[in-house]
């Protein structure tokens, strides 16, 4: 999939009124870099409207850019008069008169919501104009196809907002949580087939990747471990961990998975004529354990 993400704004544009240091300009530059970043790693092949945030280019021009794209998304903090107002606390997005952008801004206004905590609650809005939209981008958008909207990320007149805004922790969740909406609408997931077939391990234990991308689940593998070293028989649980230790598999009967840290680590055991667990190794012609 293809998205065109747009900083809503150029330069130094828009003063809070709350606090001089926020620029509009300066949150939708960094935040549109962010969500670039982390659609990527959904393999979302992501275009954006400026080389550079000094860059002015015309409003159209930007929505039409997103030609070939699945979805245009303009980035902004909205202002509601001209001081502060800290009374007025709320995502809304803006979208293409068309509606072919109604459920995924739908989904990423409440994203906002949930992730600043707005006081009132992430609303879509829809603003015609005498051409088409009201709006240059979205209407740019809507003159090549793509589904457009603008989400306005509460209000830079609002002080609590501001502050939140300005911290550069919360964008990076803000553009996490707005990729992951985006994934899921989209139905993307993470590219895991990129990755080459074999080990690998996380905070919960080792997996097993196949080459297609897939893992063993709920089952057995004949696998060799991870250094390339020895082969053996491995049992994984539901989620595609490597099991350890005492454990039933799935025909019912209790195995002896090895639980030392090294080579045999997960491989199947079995006791031998004196009664002393030991790796099975496996006859894959006979289908047996070599005992
Ligand atoms: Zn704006």
């Amino acid at each position: 999939m293809k998205i065109c993400l747009d900083a809503g704004h150029y330069g130094k544009y828009n003063q809070s009124p709350c606090n001089s240091a926020y620029y509009e300009s300066d949150m939708v530059w960094k935040l549109h870099l962010l969500l670039k970043k982390r659609l990527e790693e959904y393999g979302v092949t992501v275009i954006t409207t400026r080389p550079n945030q000094e860059t002015n280019r015309a409003l159209y021009d930007r929505g039409a850019a997103s030609a070939g794209c699945g979805l245009f998304l303009s980035l902004h903090s909205n202002a509601v008069g001209s001081g502060r107002n800290d009374t007025i606390d709320y995502p809304a997005a803006y979208c293409a008169i068309n509606h072919s952008a109604d459920d995924i801004a739908a989904k990423l206004a409440a994203c906002v919501e949930a992730v600043m905590q707005t006081k009132q609650e992430g609303r879509i809005e829809h603003v015609p104009g005498k051409n088409g939209d009201y709006y240059g981008v979205v209407r740019g958008a809507t003159a090549v196809g793509t589904p457009g909207l603008i989400l306005e990320h509460s209000f830079h007149t609002n002080a609590r907002s501001t502050a939140w805004l300005m911290d550069d922790g919360n964008l990076e969740k803000m553009a996490q949580a707005e990729a992951d909406v985006i994934a899921l609408h989209y139905g993307l997931t993470k590219q895991q087939a990129q990755r080459p077939a074999g080990w690998y391990e996380d905070e919960k234990g080792w997996w097993y990747q196949n080459e297609d991308g897939t893992y063993p689940k709920g089952c057995w593998a004949w696998l060799r471990e991870a250094t390339g070293g020895t082969e053996g028989w491995y049992l994984f649980d539901d989620a595609g961990y490597m099991l350890t230790g005492a454990q039933i598999a799935p025909d019912g009967k209790m195995y002896y998975l090895c639980e030392a840290p090294g080579i045999h680590e997960g491989q199947c055991m079995v006791t031998n004529d004196q009664g002393v667990l030991r790796i099975a190794e496996y006859d894959m012609e006979r289908r047996r354990y070599k005992l």
